[in-house]
């Protein structure tokens, strides 16, 4: 090495770190060319097994709590200090992608050889673990395994779990070895740290975008500010059944003409009532009685708005003066329902510093950004200083076979959640 610049452990390595994705990427494989890895199914317990193996092979630190989150540890030279943890999820939806969850967990075994091989100079002096937590994809239910850590779940809670074809939680926590008692008692964060065993002083999510913002600005990095806030509803036009035959154009109530007009203000409602980052979809249309000769009484249709922290009732307002004019116009009635609002959490700013900060020590661009879908960070936000960081997605798809991004880029992603954790952690 030449004198004066550091050991090898500056960045990672892109092959080894590829070499893992395509690997793990085997246990649940699909003829489609994706995975199908639901939490505690044999491709997970698979995949953990190798998972293992893997960091054995490093001098890496490994172990599964009751509830099945995964952890990796590269232990500092201060045993004082908190500890610094990044990771994602490797359970994957029905015949997902290699990427979702997997990358961010891959990613961080990966930094974690690269620190376990610097020079003592540059060890960090704070332990830093990947986690990997259980379900992050909600087999059983959103966030099993990070809200665990975060709020702990009674034995009442999770014996109401079932998986989606209707198997108890129970049945899946035996196949990793453990029960609903066990689980109901994996410490939180703030209970571990009360009783001595560590404190943890931030978490970072490396993940990808799962949407097509960066790849269409052309850049590296998100720095992600907020996990989206999401609103669902219906908004149902009322009008009269007749015959379509018999029926005057001028006589008509009819429910599709209010829906039309509905449909085509919808597009206009995010960019009058929310921030850069809000949408609006209506993704499903039903009509009644729905009878091609019938004039249509009432036509429903879903509604999905999103917006940061704090924006969706905004949103809502909205959408609410829109469905107002549209049956006003027509001479309808209407009726507009929501579900609860699903809150955005607001990422720590401090930490979105970092990251930025780190991207432009790489020469990575960036830009901040608000993730439109939700991801473990929203539940560890509440619990630590969270950070997380985005790598662009091929034409933005996700939760398929698609799903891709390309090794540079991966690269780029994996390094500038090294330098955060090396910041982080030093
Ligand atoms: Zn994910």
């Amino acid at each position: 090495m030449p004198a004066g610049t550091r050991s090898s452990a500056e960045r990672v390595n892109a092959e080894r770190l590829s070499a893992d994705i395509t690997a793990l990427g085997r246990f649940g494989a699909t003829d489609r060319g994706g995975v199908n890895r639901p939490v505690y199914s044999p491709a997970d317990l698979a995949a953990r097994g190798w998972l293992a193996d893997r960091c054995a092979e490093a001098g890496l630190g490994f172990r599964t709590d009751a509830i099945g989150n995964c952890f990796i540890t590269l232990p500092g030279s201060d045993p004082n200090r908190a500890r610094v943890w990044t990771g994602s999820h490797i359970d994957t939806v029905p015949d997902g992608g290699r990427l979702d969850g997997a990358f961010g967990v891959l990613a961080g075994l990966e930094c974690l050889r690269t620190l376990a091989a610097a020079d003592d100079d540059f060890r960090p002096s704070a332990t830093v673990e990947v986690v990997a937590f259980a379900d992050e994809e909600g087999a059983y239910a959103s966030f099993v395994g990070s809200r665990a850590l975060v709020d702990g779940w009674t034995v009442d809670a999770l014996s109401a779990l079932t998986g989606r074809d209707g198997e108890p939680l129970a049945d899946g926590l035996a196949r990793i070895g453990s029960s609903i008692e066990a689980a109901a008692e994996v410490p939180t964060i703030t209970a571990a740290a009360g009783a001595g065993r560590g404190a943890v002083a931030a978490f970072v999510e490396l993940h990808i975008e799962q949407g097509p913002v960066l790849e269409n600005a052309g850049l590296d990095i998100g720095v992600v500010t907020d996990i989206v806030e999401v609103g669902h509803g219906t908004v149902t036009f009322l009008g009269q059944a007749d015959h379509a035959g018999t029926t005057p154009m001028e006589l008509r109530r009819d429910a599709t003409r209010a829906a039309g007009a509905f449909l085509v203000g919808l597009p206009s409602v995010p960019a009058e009532h929310g921030s850069p980052a809000a949408v609006a979809t209506c993704g499903m249309v039903s009509v009644e009685p729905g009878a091609a000769n019938i004039v249509v009484e009432e036509m429903r249709l879903s509604l999905d708005v999103r917006d940061r922290a704090g924006g969706v009732p905004s949103l809502q307002a909205g959408v609410a003066d829109l469905a107002r004019r549209c049956s006003a116009d027509h001479g309808l009635d209407h009726r507009l329902e929501w579900d609860s609002v699903t809150p955005g959490v607001a990422l720590d700013p401090d930490m979105g510093q970092r990251v930025a900060d780190a991207a432009d020590r790489i020469g990575a661009s960036h830009h901040r950004m608000v993730s439109g879908a939700g991801h473990d960070s929203q539940v560890m936000a509440r619990a630590v200083p969270t950070g997380m960081i985005f790598v662009p997605s091929e034409n933005g798809r996700s939760h398929s076979p698609a799903e891709s991004t390309s090794l540079a880029q991966l690269e780029i992603g994996a390094n500038v959640l090294l330098e955060v954790l090396r910041d982080l952690a030093s």
